[in-house]
């Protein structure tokens, strides 16, 4: 299986072939600015190697989905929004409008946000 997919957008930037703006990076992942910030602080946390989403996560990435969830403390911190707080987000699929298919935690801040995270009123099934 191969750790990096050449049409994807995120494993070009994590292979430094496209631009961003990197906030944070070490041996398993890297963080860089959303580039279009739905928060006033918004990071997207990335594993260098290519999975696609939660759901492609197997055994063998134990490891780097447990740097993932390390990185967001460093992350908010160089955002500076370690002590005011943060979210982190996993799109996963259709419903929640995933867009790009190599898994990303979306780390959003400063602003105080709304709790549940989605508009709309009742809960529909089917
Ligand atoms: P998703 O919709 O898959 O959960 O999130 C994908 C995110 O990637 C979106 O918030 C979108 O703004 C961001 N994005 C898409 N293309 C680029 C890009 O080329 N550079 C950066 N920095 N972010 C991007
Ligand atoms: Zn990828």
């Amino acid at each position: 299986m191969s750790h990096s997919d050449p049409n994807c957008l995120f494993c070009k930037i994590a292979g430094g072939n496209i631009p961003a703006d990197i906030v944070y990076q070490d041996e398993h992942v890297l963080a860089f600015r959303d580039i279009n910030p739905a928060a006033p602080e918004h990071l997207l946390i990335i594993p260098r190697r290519h999975i696609a989403s939660l759901n492609e996560l197997g055994p063998e990435d134990t490891t780097v989905a447990g740097r993932i969830l390390q990185a967001a403390p460093a992350v908010a911190r160089e955002a500076g929004i370690y002590d005011s707080g943060y979210r982190l987000v996993f799109n996963t699929g259709p419903d929640s409008l995933q867009s790009v298919f190599h898994i990303h935690g979306h780390l959003v801040g400063g602003r105080k946000m709304g709790w549940p995270p989605f508009p709309g009123g009742a809960v529909e099934h089917g």
